[in-house]
C-alpha cells in the first residue's frame, strides 16, 4: 500500500488519507501516527470502501510518520467497532478509543521508574510526609500514581525522593504473566455438570460462533462448570475473557481461579494503574496473556487469539453502559464472539428475559443445573406481611425478621440484610418548616451519610456537611432522617442483638478490591454475624454457614415502575435468597412486603420462577416492549433550562412519521435536572422490525442545534430517568 485511509482519534475530523513513504510497510488495522497540521496525531489504517470521504489528490498527501510498535487490530475487531458504533448510533472514533484503551501500550521503552519506600526517614518530618509515609507503605508505582493514593502533592513525594526516602526502582513493563497450568487442580464434577463441561469444551473445539445460555440455580457450581471449557481453550494456547459485572466480585473469583489453574488472571478495569494497564493490553495483544477477568470494557481490547468468552451473572445492568458509548456489554459479547468465530456462555441463576427468549426462539442453545451441588437445598421462603405485622414504631424490621436473626446468633450462623440503599437515609426533613434537602444540580434528595457525616447526592456526588440548624427557618436540632438505608438497618439491628457483629456491605465500605477481598475473608472466618448490604452482596458470594436472608424491603424496586421493575425485583430477590443455605445447613428467606398479592412476590414465594416468566413475557409481548418490541431514547441536555425545551421541541417538531415507529415525548426527563443541566426526553418504541437506528440518525442529522445543548442517544435503554 502506498496510500491508506485512516480512522484519527479525533471525532469533529472525518478520515484522512495519507501517503506510506517508500521505506515503511502499513497494513489495515496498524496504528499509525500521522501529521495534522503542526500537531501528530494516532489513527488505525482502515479499508478504504468502508470509510468513505472525499479523496484526497495524491499531490496533496502527507506521510504517515511512524508505525506503532503493536500488532495490527485484527479484522474481527474492526468489524465489532464498525458494529458497535452503528448500532448504538455512536462515533466510530469513540469505539475505537474503547479498544486503544492504554495510550502507554502504543509506545516502545519497555522501562518504567516506580518508587518505593526505602526504609528511610527524611530530615524533616511534616504531615504530609508522615501522611504520605503512612499510606504509602508497601506500595509501588509512579509518583503521579503514589501522590494520588498518598492524597498528597507529587511535589511533596519528590521531596521524599530528593531525600532518598522513596527510592526508584526500573521495572520491565513487559514483563510476562505467569502461566496458568489447565490441568492444576482439576474438580470432580457430577453428572449434570460434566454434561455441560463437556458440550461447551467441544464448542471451543470446534471453533464455531455458538451462543449458549446456562442457566443454574444459585449454587450449582456454575464457575466450576465454565472453568472446563476454558480449560479446553487453555490447551488449544487461545485467550479466554470473563466477564464480571462487579470489580467487587472479582476477589472472590481470582481465589477460585487461582486454586484451579496455579496463577491469577489478568484483571482488567478502570482503576488499574497505567503501568497495569500497558502491561494487560500489551499481553492481551500479543497473545501472552491467557485469561481475563475484567469489566465490560475487557470486552473490546485487542485479544490476538481468543477462543471462548464469559460473561457471568449475565443478567446484571451493570453490564450496560450509560455514558460516552452507551452499550450493553451482554449483546455486544455475544457480536464480539459472531465475529470471532467462537462460543460465548451467557451465566445466570435468574437469565434476562431477552436472553431467555433468545432460548427459547432457537438462537441461544440453552444449557441447564437444576440443582445446588452437593445436594444443598435451595432455601424455604417465607412472606412477611407488613401491613399484618408491622415493625415497631421508628423500625424497619418485622418481629418474626428479628425472632429469626436471634435465634441465628444463637446457633452462630449468619445472616444477610439486604436493602438497595445506601447511606443512612434517602431523605432528610425540617421537623418545623418541612424543608427537604435537595441537590443543587440534579431533581434528587440528598442522601444521609452517617459513617461519613455527609448529606450525598448519588448522581452527581455533590456533598455537604448536615447543618446544626435547618437552613430555611433556622431552627436548631430540628433535622429528621425519613426512611431507612443500611446504615440505619444496621444501627437497628446493633439495638436489638448487642452482641451481633455487623458488617455494612456497599460501594461505600467495599470500594476497593482489598476491602471486598477483606470483607470475604472475615465472612469466611466467621467473624461477621449479620451482613447488611446493598445489590453489591446478592450475587457471587457463597459463605457457607450463612443461613438466613432478609429483604427489608421488595416493594423497593417496584417503585417508578420502570419497563423492567418487576424483572428486576424478582432477580435481586431470587440471587439475595440464593445466598441462603449453601453449605450443609438449610437457609431460610424472609421477604418483608406491603403487597403480598404482587405477581412478582406471589412467584418468589411459591418460588415459581417459570410462572413469573410467563406473566412478564405476556405483559412485555402486550406493550411491545423488549424483546418483542425496541425502545430507543432521546435526551435533550443543557445548562440552560429554556434552550433545552427549546431543542427538544425542535426535535420532536421534526419527528418522522412512520408505520412501525411511535414518537412519545418530548417530555421533561425523570431526572429533570442532573449534572447541572436540564434534560428533556423522547422515547422511541418501535416494531422489531424497523430501522430505527437510521432512523434516528437521519432525524437528528437534519437539525442544526447550539452547541451547548447535547443530544445523546440510548439504544435498548436500561435506565428511564
Ligand atoms: P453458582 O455460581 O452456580 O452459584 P458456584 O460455582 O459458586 O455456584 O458453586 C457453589 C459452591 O459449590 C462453590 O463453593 C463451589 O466450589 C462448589 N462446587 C460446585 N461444583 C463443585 C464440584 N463439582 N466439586 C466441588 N465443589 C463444587
Ligand atoms: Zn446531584
Amino acid at each position: 500500500m502506498n496510500r491508506v485511509r485512516c480512522l484519527v482519534f479525533n471525532a469533529a475530523l472525518g478520515p484522512l488519507d495519507y501517503r506510506v513513504p517508500d521505506n515503511m510497510t502499513v497494513e489495515y488495522g496498524s496504528i499509525v501516527v500521522a501529521p495534522l497540521g503542526p500537531r501528530q496525531i494516532i489513527g488505525i489504517v482502515w479499508e478504504e470502501e468502508r470509510l468513505p470521504t472525499d479523496p484526497v489528490p495524491e499531490n496533496k498527501l502527507r506521510p504517515i510518520l511512524e508505525v506503532l510498535p503493536v500488532p495490527p487490530l485484527r479484522p474481527e475487531l474492526r468489524r465489532l467497532i464498525e458494529w458497535t458504533a452503528n448500532y448504538y448510533c455512536a462515533p466510530l472514533t469513540s469505539v475505537a478509543r474503547m479498544v486503544i484503551s492504554s495510550g502507554g501500550a502504543l509506545r516502545g521503552p519497555a522501562t518504567i521508574t516506580e518508587y518505593r519506600l526505602s526504609g528511610g526517614l527524611p530530615e524533616r518530618m511534616t504531615p504530609k510526609r508522615e501522611q504520605a509515609m503512612g499510606a504509602l507503605e508497601g506500595e509501588q508505582a509512579t509518583i503521579r500514581e503514589l501522590a494520588e493514593l498518598a492524597d498528597v502533592s507529587d511535589g511533596v513525594l519528590r521531596g521524599l525522593v530528593n531525600q532518598g526516602v522513596l527510592e526508584p526502582v526500573v521495572v520491565d513493563c513487559d514483563r510476562p504473566y505467569p502461566r496458568a497450568d489447565d490441568a492444576h487442580a482439576t474438580v470432580e464434577l457430577n453428572e449434570q455438570q460434566t454434561a455441560v463441561a463437556r458440550q461447551l469444551a467441544e464448542a471451543v473445539q470446534s471453533r464455531k460462533f455458538a451462543p449458549y445460555l446456562l442457566d443454574g440455580v444459585t449454587g450449582s457450581g456454575k464457575t466450576e462448570t465454565y472453568f472446563e471449557p476454558m480449560a479446553a481453550a487453555l490447551r488449544m494456547g487461545r485467550q479466554v475473557l470473563v466477564l464480571l459485572p462487579e470489580i467487587a466480585l472479582t476477589e472472590a473469583f481470582l481465589r477460585r481461579f487461582e486454586d484451579r489453574f496455579g496463577a491469577p488472571p489478568i484483571v482488567w478495569h478502570s482503576s488499574l494503574k497505567s503501568t497495569e494497564r500497558r502491561r494487560a493490553w500489551r499481553a492481551i495483544a500479543s497473545g501472552q496473556a491467557q485469561v481475563v477477568v475484567g469489566a465490560r470494557s475487557a470486552l473490546f481490547l485487542p485479544y490476538a487469539n481468543l477462543g471462548l468468552i464469559v460473561v457471568d451473572e449475565a443478567h446484571e445492568i451493570s453490564f450496560k453502559q450509560d455514558e460516552g458509548v452507551r452499550y450493553n456489554a451482554r449483546d455486544v459479547a455475544v457480536m464480539r464472539a459472531r465475529f470471532e468465530k467462537i462460543p460465548v456462555v451467557l451465566a445466570s441463576a435468574t437469565p434476562a428475559l431477552e436472553s431467555l427468549q433468545m432460548a427459547e426462539s432457537g438462537i441461544y442453545e440453552r444449557l441447564d443445573l437444576p440443582s445446588r451441588y452437593g445436594g444443598a437445598q435451595l432455601p424455604e421462603i417465607r412472606i412477611v406481611n407488613l401491613t399484618e405485622e408491622p415493625p415497631e414504631r421508628g423500625r424497619w424490621l418485622a418481629p418474626s425478621l428479628t425472632r429469626e436473626l436471634f435465634v441465628r446468633l444463637e446457633r452462630g450462623e449468619q445472616s444477610l440484610l439486604f436493602l438497595n440503599r445506601r447511606g443512612y437515609a434517602p431523605l432528610t426533613l425540617c421537623r418545623n418548616c418541612g424543608f427537604r434537602f435537595q441537590c443543587t444540580n440534579c431533581s434528587a434528595w440528598l442522601v444521609e451519610h452517617r459513617f461519613s457525616k455527609r448529606l450525598a447526592c448519588h448522581h452527581c456526588g455533590h456533598e455537604e456537611k448536615p447543618p446544626l440548624n435547618c437552613p430555611e427557618c433556622g431552627e436548631p436540632e430540628c433535622l429528621v432522617a425519613c426512611g431507612p438505608g443500611v446504615e440505619r438497618i444496621a444501627d437497628e439491628v446493633a439495638e436489638i442483638l448487642p452482641d451481633a457483629r455487623v458488617a455494612v456491605a456497599t460501594s461505600d465500605t467495599l470500594n476497593t478490591p482489598e476491602k471486598a477481598a477483606e470483607f470475604v475473608a472475615q465472612a469466611e472466618a466467621k467473624a461477621i454475624d449479620v451482613i447488611v448490604g446493598t445489590q453489591l452482596v446478592t450475587k457471587g458470594f457463597h459463605f457457607p454457614e450463612l443461613t438466613l436472608v432478609g429483604v427489608v424491603d421488595a416493594d423497593l424496586g417496584l417503585e417508578g415502575g420502570d419497563l423492567r421493575a418487576a424483572e428486576r425485583t424478582y432477580q435481586q430477590v431470587a440471587q439475595v435468597a440464593g445466598r441462603a443455605g449453601r453449605g450443609a445447613k438449610p437457609g431460610t428467606v424472609l421477604i418483608q412486603t406491603r403487597h403480598p398479592e404482587a405477581p412478582v412476590i406471589e412467584a418468589l414465594a411459591a418460588g415459581d420462577r417459570d410462572a413469573f416468566y410467563d406473566a412478564e413475557t405476556e405483559a412485555r409481548r402486550h406493550a411491545g416492549a423488549p424483546p418483542f418490541g425496541r425502545w430507543a431514547a432521546i435526551i435533550v441536555s443543557s445548562e440552560d433550562e429554556t434552550e433545552a425545551r427549546e431543542a427538544a421541541r425542535a426535535i420532536g417538531g421534526t419527528a418522522p412519521h412512520l408505520q412501525d415507529i411511535a414518537i412519545l415525548g418530548p417530555a421533561p426527563a425523570p431526572m429533570a435536572l442532573l449534572r447541572g443541566r436540564y434534560r428533556y426526553r423522547l422515547l422511541v418504541n418501535a416494531r422489531r422490525s424497523a430501522q430505527v437506528q437510521d432512523v434516528i440518525r437521519d432525524w437528528l442529522a437534519k437539525l442544526d442545534l447550539p452547541r451547548t445543548v447535547r443530544v445523546s442517544i440510548d439504544i435498548d435503554p436500561y435506565s428511564f430517568v
